[in-house]
């Protein structure tokens, strides 16, 4: 039976909030076997347990929120984590959300794989997918569906885009090579509003693809012509973590974003039935 996993030791880095554009500085540290990976508002002396239960707003990124604290933008810092299986995890930041470093989750994993996994004292769960889930919101839709080993699909429409279709049979090495370095994508016809609401401050074209009405601006920074639909896998991933445990699921997404990934989760623990804990 495989263990737990968390860091071998602590590891710092600073950057830039993507929405908060503030500097905030970042440290990830082993925590004790069990405990699962919490954020830490060391300004504000609150923790927050990454739990789909925390998840508030979702409209530019997953934020968690506890007693009027909030964390925004965990989700790609949490699919680094379950990308390297990391169970136990604790993430103190001294301001409102993680720096967002490259847009993409291999700043992060790049970072963690430095401080070195350890194993814990105890056995890996997982949570089992037993009876298919399904959300539905408009024409974006998002599930779960049973399966003997963890993948992904997802179905991508955006104007300039178009239609992207991915599949990601999860594994350590494959998340890292064909997941972890898609970065996160924006509209420059979005971004002045987006401002406007204290949002975005710190998009730039250092961490985000940016996209006209002609296509990609910074073309130049682009790893993958399916970059985008690859990012919308990172981002159910670090979504999915939010359960507190690996599934053991296909998850199959279609337009859906933050919030539909969010619901998924409150649709699967809603019913005793849908799913079974399990010891890896
Ligand atoms: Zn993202």
């Amino acid at each position: 039976m495989p263990p737990r996993h968390t860091i071998a030791k602590a590891v710092t880095v600073t950057g830039t909030a993507l929405h908060a554009g503030v500097s905030v500085t970042m440290i990830l540290a082993p925590a004790a076997s069990g405990s699962g990976i919490v954020f830490r508002r060391a300004d504000l002396g609150a923790d927050i347990p990454a739990l789909y239960l925390h998840v508030g707003e979702t409209r530019l990124g997953t934020v968690l929120e506890q007693g009027g604290v909030k964390v925004g933008v965990v989700e790609h810092l949490m699919a680094a984590a379950a990308g390297l299986e990391i169970d136990d995890l604790l993430v103190t930041l001294d301001g409102p959300e993680p720096p967002i470093l490259d847009g993409d989750a291999l700043s992060y994993l790049t970072l963690l794989e430095s401080a070195g996994m350890a194993d814990q004292d105890r056995a890996r769960t997982a949570i089992r997918v037993l009876k298919p889930v399904t959300v539905e919101s408009g024409d974006a839709k998002a599930s779960l569906l049973t399966a003997e080993r963890l993948s992904y699909a997802y179905d991508l429409s955006f104007p300039v885009i178009g239609e992207q279709y991915y599949e990601f049979a999860f594994t350590r090495a494959g998340f890292k090579a064909q997941i972890a370095p898609a970065r996160t994508f924006g509209f420059l016809s979005e971004l002045e509003a987006l401002n406007r609401m204290n949002l975005a401050k710190g998009a730039s074209l250092a961490n985000t693809l940016a996209l006209d009405a002609t296509g990609v601006v910074n073309s130049e920074t682009q790893r993958f012509a399916d970059e985008f639909v690859r990012h919308k896998i990172l981002d159910a991933i670090g979504d999915m973590a939010l359960a507190g445990a690996p599934l053991i699921a296909r998850f199959e997404g279609r337009k859906s974003g933050h919030a539909t990934n969010n619901a998924l989760l409150r649709a699967l623990f809603a019913d005793p039935g849908n799913y079974q804990r399990v010891e890896l």
